[in-house]
């Protein structure tokens, strides 16, 4: 990403020297990928391996309640810098609940260099393509090329898994790395001033620094907002999950093309969306059906959702309700997104929030646990840049600041997503469809409706470098306080 446009980024690169106007290599004021090529040159193309992290010169002694895929993630990414890293983790075992989850390449290429590929290589699809369809007919009205495409600009692939391979194999680096993981152990109580916490069977245990990624309905959120908890709302919106049979589908020429080649494909219409992608190395295929919920989840009933399920895609393109059609049973899932926080620390500093605790959204760019993943990465660089434990607090103000407003943005992407996709037949579903068409067509466009493709938000979402951000607001942080 380049830095934010403002006069004194631009100040200090561009140089006058011996009266000639000279500019640096490494980045530019201006959104760019202009210099792209030499960052890739530079860095050598991303190969899936292992990458030695630099070590932290202060090894912290760090605790974090929740192995969900932000708890495992941060453990991951603290542990291979050399922190000492203990997860307590409420479940009697794991298990991430849904089906399938994207893992878009500013999430992939963090993965990929924490050496998770042989973990989950032969469990990951990689889709060719995402296309958006019209919800009558399934007329394909936007297509964005995930192969070759996001792997040669973005460093990184486009993955579809399913959520327990992923949260598996990111259990099984974990534990390689050294991570102590203890399940059954929910914590009970948090002490920020020590910092401490206190399981439900009574033990305590202090660190340096305590991270919750304690999901959707943190406690530690409110230990944070000091009472004021603010925690995430409903939308009006609620989405189904489910798998199909992959052998049904093959056995039905109407829908059988869907598994020719692995592809993500989303049904949009009126105030609903259907996406669709195979998961587990092709063998499931995976659904999340998106519609208007007003009603409170206490009064849902298991028993009667598959025939509501079929009710609210009655009359869409009739190859997508013959597979719903196949469904056997969902499950029915608010959906709920976070506004940005005030603060994501204790006022002691060494208690912290991450992950959905601190930030979540709808599902509808797919980057919740990206996000996750992102604050993870950038915890630990930043990290990397103290020697001090009286600098932990001032570290995390950073990352706090370059965090909120990353996963503030992301939030409000998802949301623009739910408006775009769910415009009734009318004028701006007509100017939207026509706006994506040369995509579809294979023509050159420089602007996009669909956000996977549209050059501008493809760059911010996926070309996003969660620890170079970090650093570089550190660096700024750092010389504003050496010209103090
Ligand atoms: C329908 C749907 C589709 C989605 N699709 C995508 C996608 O394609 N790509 C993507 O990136 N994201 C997606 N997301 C978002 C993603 O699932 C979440 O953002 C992510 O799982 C959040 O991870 P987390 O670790 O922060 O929280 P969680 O997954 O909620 O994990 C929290 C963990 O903390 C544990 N815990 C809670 N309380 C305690 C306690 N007191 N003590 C100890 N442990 C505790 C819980 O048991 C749990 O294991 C989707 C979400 C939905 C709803």
């Amino acid at each position: 990403m380049s830095q934010k446009p403002d006069t004194k980024s631009i100040r200090k690169g561009i140089t006058i020297q011996s009266n000639k106007a000279q500019v640096g290599l490494e980045s530019t004021s201006y959104p760019s990928r202009s210099l792209h090529f030499l960052h890739v040159l530079n860095k050598g193309a991303l190969r899936g391996t292992r990458e030695d992290a630099p070590q932290a010169k202060l090894r912290l002694k760090i605790i974090i309640a929740g192995a969900g895929l932000g708890g495992l993630s941060t453990a991951i990414a603290l542990r291979r810098r050399g922190h000492s890293v203990t997860v307590f983790e409420k479940a009697a075992e794991l298990g991430e609940v849904g089906a399938g989850i994207q893992v878009p390449p500013n999430s992939s290429r963090l993965l990929l260099k924490w050496g998770l590929e042989p973990f989950f290589k032969d469990k990951v699809v990689e889709p060719g393509t995402i296309g958006f369809r019209r919800w009558q007919n399934g007329k394909l009205i936007g297509l964005t090329r995930l192969v070759p495409d996001f792997r040669k600009t973005f460093d990184a692939p486009y993955y579809v898994v399913h959520r327990a391979h992923f949260q598996h194999a990111m259990y099984r680096l974990a534990l390689e790395l050294g991570v102590e993981i203890h399940v059954n152990s929910g914590v009970a109580k948090y002490d920020p001033e020590i910092p401490s916490l206190t399981l439900e069977n009574g033990a305590t245990y202090s660190a340096d620094l305590i991270i919750a990624a304690d999901g959707l309905r943190s406690e530690a959120r409110k230990v944070v907002l000091q009472g004021k908890d603010q925690p995430p709302q409903r939308t009006g919106f609620a989405a189904y999950r489910a798998v199909v049979d992959v052998e049904k589908m093959r056995a039905d020429p109407d829908v059988a093309w869907l598994l020719e080649k692995p592809g993500l494909n989303c049904w949009i219409g009126d105030m609903r969306h259907v996406m669709t992608y195979t998961i587990a190395a092709g063998k499931s295929f995976n659904m999340v059906l998106s519609h208007p919920e007003e009603s409170h989840p206490s009064t849902w009933r298991r028993e009667t959702a598959v025939p509501d399920m079929k009710q609210h895609f009655h009359g869409w393109d009739h190859r997508l309700t013959k597979i719903i059609g196949m469904i056997e049973s969902t499950l029915k899932w608010p959906l709920l997104s976070g506004k940005p926080l005030e603060r994501w620390i204790a006022s002691s500093g060494k208690l912290l929030i991450i992950g959905d605790a601190a930030h979540a959204m709808v599902p509808y760019m797919s980057e919740g646990a990206a996000m996750a993943v992102e604050d993870g990465a950038a915890l630990a660089e930043i990290l990397n840049k103290i020697s001090s434990k009286d600098q932990i607090y001032e570290a995390l103000q950073v990352f706090e600041d370059v965090r909120i407003l990353r996963t503030g943005q992301m939030q409000e992407a998802s949301l623009i997503n739910g408006k775009l996709w769910h415009f009734a037949d009318g004028p701006e579903q007509e100017a939207r469809d026509e706006a994506m068409r040369p995509e579809v067509e294979g023509r050159h466009y420089i602007e996009s409706p669909n956000q996977w493709s549209d050059p501008v938000t493809q760059a911010w979402a996926y070309g996003y470098d969660a620890e170079k951000e970090v650093a570089e607001a550190w660096n700024a942080h750092v010389s504003r306080g050496s010209k103090l």
